[in-house]
């Protein structure tokens, strides 16, 4: 039973819009209503790391969206994953967008502890031209989680570039986020009424099991993550309206800070990439460059 609508109808088939109603629970909506975003708009995905599209490898087939990437996932290896996913992107006919693997992981963290907010707000405005060319209708990409400040700061630079495009383009870009680390299918209550979630059919749920599994450089972090939370919890895609301007609620201590130290002890990394110290201070800079007339 496929929606039927005009837009890739072929790829609609295989996967249902739903609401999002109980945390184990996802029920289709009685008439298909449509949520605000139809698939076939020009969408966005903006993440920090190749490999957080497998999240939602069903959506990423239903819209083919303009795919931007922050850094090449090259870790403490060096070894950039951006191959991978461009793998990826081509087997669902996704593209590239203008920022693509732009810093590796190490240019990154040391942009926030040097505490430069100009490759920050480069990045932001770059985001804001490339919505606007691609006249883009919704952007989705990392939630803020507090796991990972890559993550979190990707968060912020797209929500600094949706609000200087909307500025700038006088349109309304809907702006969406999905977890990472947390479960998949998670939706606050207050959130749920307009929050876009699939819940993929068998043949959209095995292909995007399979190419999971077969992305090299992150075969035992699938696994761990299948195991840990359960392989059905991936069958569901959860869209959630992006809380902006940082409201999103942290508890301290993050995750990133006490998984840092250890890294630091371990000699791995000189310093503490801190939130109050570092992401803070950049959160900042960037609203208050957006509110200086960067609109
Ligand atoms: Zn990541």
């Amino acid at each position: 039973m496929g929606t039927k609508t005009r837009y890739n109808e072929k790829k609609v088939a295989a996967v249902h819009w739903a609401w999002y109603l109980e945390d184990s629970q996802t029920v289709l909506t009685p008439k298909y209503r449509m949520p605000p975003t139809v698939p076939g708009a020009p969408a966005a995905l903006v993440i920090a790391h190749p490999g957080h599209e497998l999240r939602v490898h069903g959506w990423l087939e239903l819209t083919r969206p303009k795919v931007f990437i922050l850094t090449d996932g090259s870790g403490r290896s060096g070894r950039s994953r951006l191959a991978s996913t461009t793998r990826i992107l081509s087997q669902v006919g996704a593209e590239p967008g203008p920022i693509y693997g732009r810093l590796t992981d190490l240019m990154f963290y040391s942009a926030v502890l040097n505490h430069d907010p100009n490759v920050f707000i480069n990045l932001a405005e770059e985001l804001a031209e490339a919505f606007i060319q691609a006249e883009v209708q919704y952007v989705a990409g990392d939630a803020t989680e507090g796991y990972n400040p890559a993550h979190d700061i990707c968060r912020l630079l797209i929500d600094t570039a949706v609000e200087m495009a909307n500025w700038r383009s006088r349109r309304r870009i809907a702006n969406f986020d999905f977890l990472l680390a947390g479960p998949p299918h998670a939706c606050p209550t207050d959130l749920r009424a307009d929050a876009i979630c699939l819940q993929l059919q068998d043949d959209a749920f095995e292909r995007k099991l399979r190419t999971a599994r077969n992305y090299p450089e992150l075969v035992s972090e699938v696994d761990n993550t299948l195991c840990t939370t359960g392989i059905e919890a991936f069958r569901v895609e959860c869209l959630r309206p992006a809380n902006t301007r940082g409201s999103n609620r942290l508890h301290e201590p993050l995750f990133y800070e006490s998984y840092g130290e250890k890294q630091v002890a371990a000699g791995y990394y000189k310093q503490v990439l801190r939130y109050r110290e570092h992401v803070i201070p950049l959160t900042k800079a960037l609203w208050h460059y957006v509110g200086q007339g960067a609109r």
